[in-house]
């Protein structure tokens, strides 16, 4: 079935990161990574003029959506009733309360075509409703997913992956080309998952601790991670954690970043 509909008269939005997906091969392969299953409760972040909204409530049948440009709400809400149950919020995706959502139970499954100026707003503010999350299926820059899913050695290894591996299981899917939008995007795009690990599995004590040093670990990178870390702890308390103090921030795993903060925060 067409996702396209006369009634989306409206030009697409600089402002409000709109690049409308129309490449048939992308749009199922984003349903098929996403694999609806009887009794998920899918919210799409930015559902557009619905690319991805049609498909998955094809498949699905109902489906939940948040989107904050008025002039697509009433097209997008007509559009639907040919195609399953749609809830639409209208609102600023960075003001809704994503455990709210799951009513009191279970998890939520997130998709979207993300605005690419609100990825990181976006992507921390759902990893504060971490526990409410059964997984995420974004598309972003590909830049982004590169340094979302990168390890240790890696150039683009800093503080989002360590962020985000700490929280979730990140793998990159597959690569867009900016011609499968409408406006074309300056950039590549990617499709990646993100599974939140079960609470405490990666045993953080204090995550405010923990923020802090990958923060400070990955302010000067070239330094070393005595140097970089020196307002937090000093070398002797790194060692202690079993991590050379000589090392730099980009060397480091991420559960070594875990056991460095939870030392800290043991002896503070
Ligand atoms: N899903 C559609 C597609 O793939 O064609 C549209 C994707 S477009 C890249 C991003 C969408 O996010 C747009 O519909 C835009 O209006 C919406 N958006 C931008 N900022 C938003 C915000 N703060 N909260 C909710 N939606 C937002």
């Amino acid at each position: 079935m067409s996702t396209r509909n006369h009634a989306f008269t409206e030009p697409a939005k600089k402002h409000l990161g709109q690049h409308f997906l129309h490449e048939r091969g992308i749009i199922n392969k984003i349903v098929q990574a996403v694999d609806p299953q009887p009794g998920d409760r899918l919210v799409e972040i930015g559902p557009g003029q619905g690319a991805i909204t049609f498909p998955l409530l094809d498949r699905h049948g109902e489906l939940t959506v948040i989107e904050f440009d008025r002039d697509l709400i009433f097209p997008l809400t007509e559009a639907a009733r040919a195609h399953g149950t749609l809830e639409v919020i209208h609102r600023d995706v960075l003001a809704v309360d994503f455990t709210a959502l799951t009513g009191g139970e279970g998890q939520i499954r997130l998709v979207g075509n993300l605005p690419y100026n609100l990825s990181s707003p976006i992507l921390f503010h759902a990893l504060e409703h971490a526990a409410a999350i059964r997984d995420m299926h974004f598309m972003l820059q590909k830049e982004v997913v590169d340094r979302m899913a990168a390890g240790p050695g890696s150039k683009v290894y800093g503080r989002l992956g360590v962020m985000l591996q700490a929280y979730c299981h990140v793998t990159a899917l597959f690569d867009v080309p900016p011609g499968a939008f409408r406006p074309p995007p300056k950039v590549d795009s990617a499709v990646v998952r993100l599974v939140p690990r079960a609470p405490g599995t990666i045993g953080i004590v204090d995550a405010d601790k923990f923020a802090a040093v990958v923060r400070d670990a990955f302010g000067q990178r070239r330094k070393t991670l005595r140097n970089a870390l020196s307002k937090l702890c000093d070398g002797a308390a790194i060692e202690a954690a079993g991590i050379r103090p000589d090392a730099r921030a980009e060397q480091i795993e991420v559960t070594d970043f875990v056991r460095l903060a939870n030392h800290l925060a043991a002896s503070s």
